[in-house]
């Protein structure tokens, strides 16, 4: 009896301080769980030529195949996504361009390390086309802003919110780019969207300056790394 009254008081005593503990302790404030967004712009200059090449194959002809980088050095990664599956919305009406971002969606589809799906919602990643702002540095031929969340990180990797890839229209066309090498600008844009950074490989899509890069091995290898 006098057991268990000792534990029915330590049970009111549990109850009581739980009590007094969630009075005391202040509901936490809204602020404190914002989300901190920080914005990060990834350039890629072109590869001047004065005139077109001669061999000039159409995005819908081309056979795809991820090529070797001449490394054995993995593209270098600071973000990713959550998930592994990510959306994605192509804007603007021109068929020329919408075949340019399919093709580089269906790229880096093809290295199958992440899902990129269309999406009518709001995307993580949205893909346009426009002329270079008046504030680009000159020789810029396309951008990606991504937006990563400063408080959360995931294998090592700052998290991803949002991000925005372009391809310069006035840019490509002063340099006669082809369609192909226009779509590998937008592979390049695509590879810092899911959060690439630049690698050294010639070779590399992600190499700093984009023309006849296609996605090699070393991409493929980084990509795999971060999303893990
Ligand atoms: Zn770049």
């Amino acid at each position: 009896m006098k057991k268990r009254s000792l534990s029915l008081l330590i049970a009111v005593a549990a109850v009581t301080l739980i009590a007094v503990l969630s009075f005391v302790s202040p509901v936490q404030t809204k602020s404190a769980t914002r989300a901190q967004i920080t914005t990060d712009v990834d350039a890629t200059e072109a590869v001047k030529h004065d005139v077109q090449a001669a061999k000039t194959v159409s995005l819908k002809s081309m056979s795809y195949a991820i090529k070797g980088s001449g490394s054995t050095a993995s593209t270098p990664a600071a973000k990713r996504w959550t998930s592994k599956t990510i959306t994605y919305k192509i804007s603007g009406s021109s068929s020329y361009y919408k075949a340019v971002w399919n093709a580089a969606v269906s790229h880096w589809n093809k290295a199958g390390v992440v899902n990129l799906v269309p999406t009518t919602g709001k995307a993580d990643i949205n893909l346009a086309t426009s002329n270079a702002p008046k504030s680009a540095a000159a020789g810029v031929v396309g951008v990606t802003y991504s937006s990563y969340y400063s408080n959360k990180s995931l294998n090592g990797l700052k998290v991803l919110a949002s991000a925005k890839s372009y391809v310069y229209r006035d840019v490509s066309t002063k340099y006669h780019y082809s369609q192909v090498e226009r779509a590998h600008v937008a592979e390049h844009e695509l590879g810092h969207a899911l959060g690439l950074e630049h690698a050294t490989p010639k070779h590399a899509i992600m190499y700093y300056a984009t023309r006849d890069q296609t996605i090699t091995t070393s991409d493929v290898k980084g990509l795999a790394q971060s999303y893990k």
